[in-house]
């Protein structure tokens, strides 16, 4: 059954047909949603049909994707998403909250949330036989798209900034991809990775460019709306609020068209607050959201959060307009309280990097503003996976110290 009918612009709201466009409005640049057939996907579809499907990842919404079954089996593109949500006890009761859980992202196949844009993404390029993906990535998107093509045997090409972490770029090597490192910040390789698909006829991922990510993205928001109907008990009727970390929009805006998708459909009980955090140095959509507007004024981004480091958000209109129509906002965190966020979920077993941590430090800055209640529910994505980042992590926490292999040494550790 084909539901997708075509794209609209979140600026001018001029209507495409699927064949018309491939990326922005021809008209003004604006970002396109897709557009979704949701009469013929009610009348196909009932929510039980989606809740009892065994299928345990993304592709268990198949049927509220643009996209067809890109088969295959057992690959990690077909392992993409359905991640675990695990319970803060001990930081909700530091924070005073009366629940807090975590949905960690990390545990996608290229260990971060990016996986879900490029599995939808990689398979709309297999479904319009494109031979080559291309993308501009600070690294989890590259890898992500990397990872994706490889397990379907599809040539990615990714232009990176040279300062990208090393295990990043080490990811990306691996998994076979033609990998550019562009001397310059990753704007930079954005508008590179523009010139060079239209140059070569490559298929583009750019976040923000491709209508595609976000139809990836908005999975979460499915899973976060099953995973709600499962904890009706603990959520007691209140409203649930999300903090997600912000770069380029793009992840915050999908979360946002995932629930408007349930919205439309008659799925969803209630729309989900969403929180976008940023850090500091980087902040250029929640300046524009405090401003009350919807430009957005580029910014020399300078944090240790690269997955989060953007001159110019390319999403970030729809990025403003997530926390605005969800009585969201933006929170703004400073890179020591990053790290502090990394060092404060370790205990608990979950290693992020710092765009990962930052929703989490988002939260910490919140509860200490009074923008959350103690009875608010509360939901944080880790974004991204520690391992990403070594440097940033032993920054979080203290060095080891080094001892002779002696009981004594031991003793004199532990009781000095
Ligand atoms: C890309 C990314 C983000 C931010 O997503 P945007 O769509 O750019 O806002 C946050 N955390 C991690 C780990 C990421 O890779
Ligand atoms: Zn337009």
């Amino acid at each position: 059954m084909e539901t997708f009918i075509g794209y609209r612009c979140s600026l001018c709201c001029t209507e495409y047909l699927p064949t018309q466009v491939t990326y922005t409005c021809p008209k003004d640049g604006g970002n396109l949603d897709v557009v979704l057939d949701y009469d013929a996907i009610r009348k196909a579809f009932h929510p039980q049909d989606i809740l009892a499907s065994t299928e345990q990842s993304l592709w268990r919404y198949l049927p509220l994707l643009p996209i067809q079954d890109p088969g295959g089996k057992a690959t990690p593109l077909r392992a993409s998403g359905w991640t675990p949500v695990f319970r803060l006890e001990r930081l909700a009761s530091q924070l005073g909250l009366k629940s807090l859980w975590l949905k960690d992202e990390s545990r996608n196949p290229t260990a971060s949330f990016k996986d879900r844009a490029s599995a939808v993404v990689v398979s709309r390029a297999r479904q319009i036989g494109a031979e080559v993906v291309v993308t501009a990535s600070t690294g989890n998107a590259g890898a992500a798209l990397a990872g994706m093509a490889a397990s379907i045997g599809q040539k990615a090409v990714i232009f990176a900034p040279k300062t990208a972490p090393p295990a990043k770029v080490a990811q990306l090597l691996i998994y076979g991809a033609r990998v550019l490192l562009v001397d310059g910040t990753y704007d930079d390789a954005f508008d590179l990775t523009v010139q060079a698909a239209q140059e070569f006829g490559w298929y583009c991922r750019n976040t923000g460019y491709n209508p595609f990510t976000a139809e990836g993205k908005k999975t979460a928001a499915f899973e976060i709306w099953e995973w709600s109907l499962q904890h009706r008990q603990e959520l007691q009727g209140q409203r649930l609020t999300i903090f997600v970390s912000v770069g380029d929009g793009n992840i915050i805006s999908g979360l946002h068209k995932g629930f408007k998708d349930l919205q439309a459909l008659g799925w969803l009980e209630e729309m989900p607050r969403l929180i976008g955090v940023q850090a500091e140095g980087s902040a250029a959509i929640a300046h524009a959201f405090h401003a009350g507007t919807e430009t957005i004024k580029p910014v020399q981004a300078r944090t240790l959060a690269d997955s989060i480091s953007v001159d110019l958000p390319r999403d970030g209109v729809r990025a403003v307009r997530a926390a605005r129509e969800t009585n969201g906002t933006y929170v703004l965190v400073s890179d020591d309280e990053i790290l502090q966020a990394i060092a404060a979920l370790g205990p608990l077993g979950i290693f992020a990097e710092p765009a990962g941590a930052t929703a989490y430090a988002g939260l910490v800055r919140a509860v200490h503003q009074g923008l959350v209640r103690p009875e608010d529910p509360i939901l944080v994505l880790n974004t991204g996976s520690g391992l990403k980042d070594i440097r940033a992590a032993m920054q979080a926490v203290g060095e080891a110290p080094v001892i002779p292999p002696t009981l004594e040494a031991v003793r004199k550790i532990l009781y000095d």
